[in-house]
């Protein structure tokens, strides 16, 4: 995370930033934005819907919607994984079934 006061990248476990010392723990957000594995399952099985959330809360809550958005993505690529087989199958079924034809 950034300090508030200056600016200067810090840990997210710092308490007070190394560069100017103003305190960082009175940032409220960092309590509640943590990954939730509730919404990540979320955003896996409805990857529209966490790719919403994600735009939603990127700005508020980063490190949640990087949770969701990460799984939304994985998904996703299962997804794509998945339809590239199937047709991939059908495909070679085809093409053996042509093949037979031509030969
Ligand atoms: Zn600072």
């Amino acid at each position: 995370m950034f300090c508030k006061n200056c600016g200067n990248e810090v840990s997210d476990r710092a308490v007070v930033c190394p560069k100017c010392g103003c305190a960082t723990n009175g940032n409220s957000n960092t309590e509640i934005d943590s990954p939730s594995t509730g919404f990540n399952v979320l955003g896996f099985f409805f990857p529209l819907i966490g790719l919403i959330l994600y735009l939603v809360w990127k700005n508020e809550y980063p490190l949640r919607a990087k949770g969701i958005g990460k799984w939304s993505l994985i998904s996703v690529i299962i997804s794509i994984v998945i339809y590239v087989i199937y047709f991939a199958l059908i495909g070679a079924a085809l093409g053996g079934l042509a093949g037979g034809y031509y030969y």
